[in-house]
C-alpha cells in the first residue's frame, strides 16, 4: 500500500478553500498588529507552553527545525515531566516549551532525531493497539475511523523503545483512540488500564495521559477520575492555551494541560501569533479542568 509520507500529499487531498484562503489573510493581519504592539513581550511571558505537533513529515523537517531555531531566541525547552513538576510546584520562572505528539506516526522518529540534534526532550503519545501492527487494510481502517486521516505508517515498538532511549518520553493516547466521551465506565478502565501497563512495561514509570480528540467535550469528569485512579503522571487537552504559576499548590489530578496544535506549513508569524495570544488571555483557572470536579 502507498503510505502518505509528505504533507503535499494531504493538502492536493484536501482543496484550499475561500475559508482557509480568509483564514490565512486575517492571521496574517493579526500578526502584523502583533508586531507593532510588542508581541515580544509576550512570548518573553514567564509560562509552559506545550505545543503539540501531529506529524513532521519528511516536507515538513526543514519548518520544524526552523521553528526550533526561532523559538529558543526566547524560551527554554525543557520536558514534559519537569514541565508538569514546574506546574504543579509553581516554579515558572520563565518561558518555558515543551513539544508533544499524538498517534504514533513513523515519521515522529525524524521529529526526535531533530529534537535530539537541539537537546530537546518531546514526549510521544501513542495507540499501543496500532504500534507493530503489519495488517495494511487494518492501518487503512484505523485510519480512516480514528484519525480521520490518509494512510499513514506507525511507530513499531523497537522504534518507540528507541525514543524513549534518545531521551524522550511515551506516554498514553488510549489503546485504539476512542472517543472517551462516548464510551462506558468499563471500556474507559479497558483503554486507559491496558494502555497503562503496556506502556509502563516497556517505557518506565512515570506515564503521561493525552485523551484523543484533544477537545473538553471529547472527555468527563468520570474519565478524568479514572486517569488518576489508575496511576498517570497527567493528563492532556489539546485545547489552546498556556500555564502560568497557580495561587496555591495544585495535586496532578486536579492540573489540565492545554496544548497548542501546531501545523508546520504554518508560517511561523502564524504560530507566534497563537502563541503570544495564549499568554494574553492565560489566568489561574487555565491551569484546571473545565469540569465540576469534586
Ligand atoms: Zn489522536
Amino acid at each position: 500500500m502507498q503510505y502518505i509520507d509528505t504533507y503535499s500529499q494531504i493538502k492536493e487531498g484536501k482543496r484550499f478553500s475561500g475559508r482557509q484562503y480568509l483564514r490565512n489573510i486575517a492571521l496574517s493581519a493579526l500578526a502584523w498588529v502583533d508586531q507593532r504592539s510588542g508581541i515580544e513581550s509576550y512570548l518573553g511571558m514567564p509560562r509552559v507552553q506545550f505545543l503539540y505537533v501531529h506529524h513532521i513529515f519528511k516536507d515538513e523537517e526543514v519548518a520544524f527545525e526552523r521553528l526550533i531555531n526561532k523559538l529558543s531566541k526566547n524560551h527554554h525547552f525543557i520536558s514534559y515531566s519537569r514541565a508538569v513538576e514546574f506546574i504543579l510546584n509553581r516554579k515558572i520562572d520563565k518561558p518555558y516549551l515543551v513539544i508533544s505528539s499524538d498517534d504514533g506516526f513513523r515519521n515522529n522518529l525524524r521529529a526526535a532525531e531533530i529534537m535530539n540534534k537541539y537537546g530537546i526532550s518531546g514526549c510521544f503519545f501513542i495507540n499501543p493497539s496500532i504500534i507493530d501492527l503489519k495488517d495494511e487494510g487494518a492501518i487503512k481502517i484505523f485510519c480512516r475511523q480514528r484519525l480521520n486521516f490518509p494512510p499513514v505508517e506507525f511507530l513499531t515498538w523497537q522504534e518507540v523503545e528507541r525514543l524513549q532511549k534518545w531521551g524522550h518520553e511515551i506516554g498514553s493516547h488510549t489503546m485504539n483512540h476512542i472517543n472517551l466521551a462516548n464510551s462506558t465506565e468499563q471500556e474507559i478502565q479497558y483503554e486507559l488500564g491496558a494502555s497503562y501497563n503496556v506502556i509502563r512495561q516497556r517505557c518506565g514509570d512515570t506515564i503521561h495521559f493525552a485523551f484523543p480528540y484533544g477537545r473538553f467535550f471529547h472527555f468527563s469528569e468520570a474519565a478524568r477520575k479514572i486517569v488518576f485512579e489508575i496511576g498517570f503522571a497527567s493528563c492532556a487537552s489539546a485545547e489552546r492555551g498556556c500555564h502560568i504559576n497557580h495561587p496555591s499548590f495544585l495535586s496532578k489530578s486536579e492540573l489540565c494541560i492545554l496544548r497548542d496544535h501546531i501545523v508546520l506549513d504554518w508560517s511561523i508569524d502564524h504560530i507566534l501569533h497563537f502563541m503570544a495570544n495564549n499568554s494574553k488571555k492565560v489566568n489561574y483557572n487555565s491551569n484546571l479542568f473545565p469540569y465540576s470536579t469534586q
